[in-house]
């Protein structure tokens, strides 16, 4: 094919931060469509993949993990400024991650307890979300991300549409797979009402309560949720436990857990199934 007549493919670039790396392998299991994507797409940055590297500017960067470094800081602005379009992938992005534990502490408090020399850690007291260092152009939600979603993403931006990106709760996921509410049947605690759907509900057909993976869902009332399974015999610390996982910095997340314990994070597990409390 000559240069004249040879199809320039849009760019997409993966980037990491803090994170453990899950949401971009979300990318590498669509294995049979990841082909297709890169014969539609130049992967010119993704680490995960390969170690070819093409310069900026990109036409979609996919960024995953939170800000926790000055370097990060410095990082994001540059990606941030190549990129036409910035969607982040996953809790870690989105809000912050489990590490955003962090921002309920006082600096410090967790490297002393994991590591034998914490001074020689260079890091940000907060874990803290892309949004809040520079504008994204869409958020995809999950602990990891679902991989169909992405893909849904990536061909909404090549076909300049927006992405049909369920925005409903867990429970209506559950409900439509026939799974008997663990709620209501007293069996555990569950974040589905509060939580937005994209897992296919997966916690509770195996009988576990929901974790709150994908985040807060549009206008969920999480402190209303937790009034209901307080009155159901549920702890209060086993249930600020349950907000405070992947999403804890969440705003409401953050605030129900805050209206339940008077210390600002809960370590340790605590029971929640029916078997465990007994
Ligand atoms: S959101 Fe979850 S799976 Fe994705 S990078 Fe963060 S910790 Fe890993
Ligand atoms: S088990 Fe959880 S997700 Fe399923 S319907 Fe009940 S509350 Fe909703």
């Amino acid at each position: 094919m000559s240069a004249d007549t040879a199809v320039v493919r849009p760019t997409l670039a993966v980037w990491k931060f803090a994170s453990c790396d899950g949401c971009q392998l979300s990318l590498l299991d669509l294995e049979p469509e990841l082909l297709a994507i890169t014969r539609a797409v130049r992967i010119a940055h993704f680490t995960e993949m390969t170690r070819a590297h093409v310069e900026g500017p990109y036409d979609v960067s996919l960024v995953e993990g939170s800000i926790t470094t000055d370097d990060d800081v410095a990082r994001i602005l540059e990606i941030r400024e190549q990129s036409r379009f910035l969607v982040t992938i996953g809790a870690c992005a989105a809000t912050g991650g489990v590490q955003a534990l962090r921002n309920f502490v006082e600096p410090g408090v967790f490297p002393a307890m994991v590591y034998a020399h914490p001074e020689y850690l260079r890091a940000l007291g907060t874990s803290t979300p892309v949004s809040a260092h520079v504008a994204v152009d869409y958020e995809l939600r999950g602990c990891p991300i679902d991989r169909f979603q992405l893909l849904e993403v990536i061909l909404a931006l090549l076909a300049h549409r927006r992405p049909i990106v369920a925005t409903h709760s867990v429970c209506q996921e559950c409900k439509a797979r026939g799974t008997v509410c663990l709620a209501v049947s007293g069996e555990s605690a569950c974040l589905g009402p509060v939580t937005r759907a994209g897992c296919n509900a997966l916690c509770p057909s195996v009988g576990r309560g929901c974790f709150g993976c994908f985040g807060p869902s549009e206008g969920a009332n999480v402190n209303s949720l937790m009034q209901w399974l307080r009155s159901h015999g549920h702890a209060d610390v086993t249930l600020a436990r349950l907000l405070q996982t992947f999403n804890a910095a969440a705003p409401a997340f953050r605030e129900a857990a805050k209206n339940l314990v008077a210390t600002k994070v809960t370590l340790g597990a605590a029971p929640r199934t029916r078997k465990e409390r007994s």
